[in-house]
């Protein structure tokens, strides 16, 4: 058993984790990030690689609209190394209610998401590929985000600024002291799973940046105070950059209605039902057709592209009390931080 110390114990190594490592070794603190696999392994690894605009929600979610819009802003100057500002835009398809491209207008003005509408033509010229019936397009400033590189080359800042990135050391229990409202977590038990080495790191704090998992790292400390949702969803990727603007329906959230151009491949996303066990996600064989012909209405011709790849992931979702527990599709997205000192008096 090694004993080690820490201001901040940081578990998980997604995109949460290691952003909060970084700003944290920034501030001067002597940080320990945990990390059961490899960086990105968890949905940070599995997602759909769009840097939202904002548009996406301007209508269902103004709150995580504007905050998309903000966060664009952000990791497009601190990652940029990551990020391909391709642009992006919303379209109105001939299946498509057309009713909804007003409240979208609307919608991004009120959010603060810079929006503007561009001639059909313009629309075709920039993306011949596109649907010839679209009847309405707008211009939004969505992009595409290699998630890998993002993930390591804000590891590697944190490195530089003193954190310890320990991968394939999985967070078995947190130790707590104390009774009632008086509880604090004061260390972190870790295995090594490449070493078998086990680790108990003291510690002024702990920050759960567990992703889908997190429920069950809280349940470590006895924690009741939230309950995280995981959000499952699939993507398809084809080999062919079929455009090169990030491509979306304009219609409210739903299934297969965002193509994202990636390096030399088009990805088309996603599908949302919630699981139980973010360790076991399918990828239905019917999803992945539904996937294909969601992105025949977007471009003609999708279909005849080879298809190279499908993955899952599963989101992780504050249980959003607005809608029913098992709607995953229109629980927010917005982020949320949550001190349990204050949620239900466990401190650290
Ligand atoms: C289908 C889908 C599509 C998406 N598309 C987009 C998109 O286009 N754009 C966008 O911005 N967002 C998108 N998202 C959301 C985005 O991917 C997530 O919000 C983000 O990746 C969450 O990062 P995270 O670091 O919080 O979680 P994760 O990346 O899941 O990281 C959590 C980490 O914790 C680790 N861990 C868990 N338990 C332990 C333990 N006991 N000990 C040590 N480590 C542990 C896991 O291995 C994992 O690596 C999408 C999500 C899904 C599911």
């Amino acid at each position: 058993m090694r004993a080690m110390t820490a201001d901040v114990v940081v578990v998980g190594g997604g995109a949460t984790g290691v952003g909060v490592a970084r700003d944290a070794a920034m501030r001067g603190m002597s940080v320990v990030l945990l990390e059961r696999a490899d960086l990105a392994q968890g949905t940070s690894g599995r997602f759909h690689g769009l840097v939202h605009s904002g548009g996406r929600y301007v209508v269902s979610d103004p709150g995580s609209a504007r905050e998309c819009a903000e966060e664009n802003t952000i990791i497009s100057r601190i990652h940029a190394d990551a990020i391909e500002c391709t642009g992006g835009l919303f379209v109105v398809t001939p299946e498509d209610d057309l009713a909804f491209s007003d409240k979208f207008l609307v919608g991004a003005q009120q959010a603060g998401v810079a929006c503007e509408e561009l001639s059909l033509s313009e629309a075709l010229r920039i993306e011949p590929r596109l649907n010839p019936g679209i009847k309405r397009a707008f211009a939004v400033n969505d992009g595409a985000v290699d998630g890998w590189q993002m993930v390591w080359g804000a590891a590697r800042s944190a490195r530089a600024y003193g954190a310890e990135i320990l991968t394939y050391h999985e967070v078995t229990d947190l130790v707590v002291e104390g009774e009632g409202a008086d509880r604090r977590v004061v260390a972190v038990r870790a295995h090594g799973l490449k070493t078998g080495e086990d680790l108990t790191i003291s510690c002024a704090m702990v920050v759960n940046a567990a992703g889908p998992w997190g429920g069950r790292l809280a349940a470590m400390a006895g924690s009741e105070a939230i309950e995280i949702v995981a959000g499952a969803g699939i993507m398809v990727a084809v080999n062919h950059r079929l455009v090169n603007h990030v491509i979306n329906r304009c219609v409210h959230p739903s299934d297969g209605d965002i193509i994202v151009p990636d390096h030399t491949v088009s990805i088309i996303g996603t599908t949302d039902r919630r699981v139980p066990d973010p360790d076991h996600l399918l990828i239905p064989r019917e999803e992945v057709a539904q996937m294909l012909d969601a992105g025949e209405v977007l471009i003609p011709g999708f279909r005849q592209t080879r298809t190279v790849h499908a993955w899952a992931g599963a989101r992780p979702l504050v249980r959003d009390k607005r809608v029913s527990g098992t709607d995953t599709r229109h629980m927010s997205r917005g982020m949320t931080v949550l001190r349990h000192s204050e949620a239900e008096g466990l401190a650290g």
